[in-house]
């Protein structure tokens, strides 16, 4: 069966329920009113008048009748009809006006909105498609930037590798283990770079697993803290404490991440001090447990506190770079703590220091 619009659906349906209307009006009116006529007109003529005369009056009255009906239907039918017509053409006009929005949408065209509708229903529809439109622009945009930044990123090493292989293979440059060396540390750099961002796009589409439990941070954070001040610093230079409350409350986090994290923080608190100490302090308030990273090194400056967190941000692009650095650590830092339901800060001055504080929800007794 062929399938109908909805403004044919609406607008037949109205029709019939006005056929249905003037159906009934004209057989009720047909069967009774001529019958009506006679009764009323036999109770008020008392045998005065004649057969024919009487007959040649219910016919007049038929006639009057029926002439008056016609007009009614005419009259009301066609009215009826352009209402009809026209409610219908209100109701379905916006919906082809959606129909369009998201052809032009689906076709690339990320800034189509549904403009408002006075009729409620449509009016929400209007609402979610706009919302998710909108949300759809943002995931757009950032996947734009993404390929742009990674492009970026990629670029130079890349080019450093190609350069060096190119003059190994030419014979331009003599093979020396600086030079390989150099290699070496550039592919370092490029699987840091896939790792990290391998681990971003796990954690911004959710598919990181957060296995939260009731943990104590002090154990956590004493063997991370014990761990560097051992591994990483000279103790001339600088020094890595903890202070914590005893009766630090247990937090509800996955303790893997929560190393994770600390050991992003505590990693760059270090190679951005050259002398002075690092602190780490852990405390409890309004049921939250907190986590703060300071440093007494080169700080960040205030301009730049706003980009910390953003995906490839550094504060001296060439010079952290040849250190390595993805500027992808704080940005999974932060996705970390959120997904824990957390939240993290930064506070710096230049050639002062940094502290990067966190927090976390507080163990709920059970
Ligand atoms: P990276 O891998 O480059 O360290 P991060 O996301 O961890 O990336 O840090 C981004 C940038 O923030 C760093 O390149 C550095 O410029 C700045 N930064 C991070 N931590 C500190 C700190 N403790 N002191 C000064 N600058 C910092």
């Amino acid at each position: 069966m062929a399938k109908l619009s909805l403004r044919s659906r609406l607008f037949i349906s109205h029709l019939a329920v006005m056929g249905v209307g003037i159906l009934t009006l004209v057989v009720i009116g047909r069967l009774y009113s001529p019958r009506l006529f006679i009764i009323s007109l036999q109770r008020y003529e008392n045998g005065v008048m004649s057969v024919q005369q009487r007959t040649q009056l219910v016919r007049g009255f038929e006639a009057a009748w029926s002439r008056g009906m016609g007009w009614a239907i005419l009259v009301g039918g066609g009215t009826a009809g352009w209402l009809s017509y026209w409610v219908s053409r209100r109701i379905i006009s916006p919906l082809d006006q959606m129909t369009e929005i998201t052809r032009q949408f689906a076709a690339g065209q990320l800034s189509a909105r549904v403009p408002p509708s006075e009729i409620l229903e449509l009016q929400r529809l209007a609402n979610s498609f706009n919302r998710m439109a909108a949300d759809l622009e943002g995931v757009e945009q950032r996947r734009r930037e993404l390929v742009s930044d990674l492009t970026h990123e990629l670029r130079t090493p890349l080019t450093i590798i190609h350069g060096y292989l190119e003059g190994l293979s030419d014979g331009t440059i003599a093979p020396h283990p600086e030079l390989y060396e150099r290699l070496a540390v550039e592919t370092t750099r490029l699987q840091r770079l896939v790792n990290d961002l391998q681990e971003l796009s796990k954690l911004e589409a959710g598919y990181l697993p957060i296995q939260a439990q009731n943990i104590a941070l002090e154990p956590l954070v004493a063997a991370l803290v014990r761990a560097f001040d051992d591994q990483f610093t000279n103790p001339d230079r600088v020094q890595v404490a903890l202070h914590c409350p005893p009766d630090l409350p247990l937090a509800y986090a996955d303790p893997s991440r929560v190393e994770q994290i600390l050991i992003n923080l505590l990693g760059n608190a270090l190679q951005y001090t050259d002398k002075g100490t690092v602190t780490v302090k852990l405390w409890a308030e309004a049921q939250r447990v907190y986590a703060s990273v300071a440093d007494t090194g080169i700080g960040i400056a205030e301009a730049d506190l706003p980009y910390v967190f953003e995906r490839f941000w550094r504060a001296d692009r060439s010079r952290n770079r040849r250190s390595g650095g993805t500027g992808l650590g704080l940005t999974i830092c932060r996705r970390l703590v959120e997904v824990q339901g957390g939240e993290i800060a930064v506070k710096s001055q230049i050639n002062l220091g940094s502290e990067f504080t966190f927090w976390l929800p507080q163990a709920q007794a059970s």
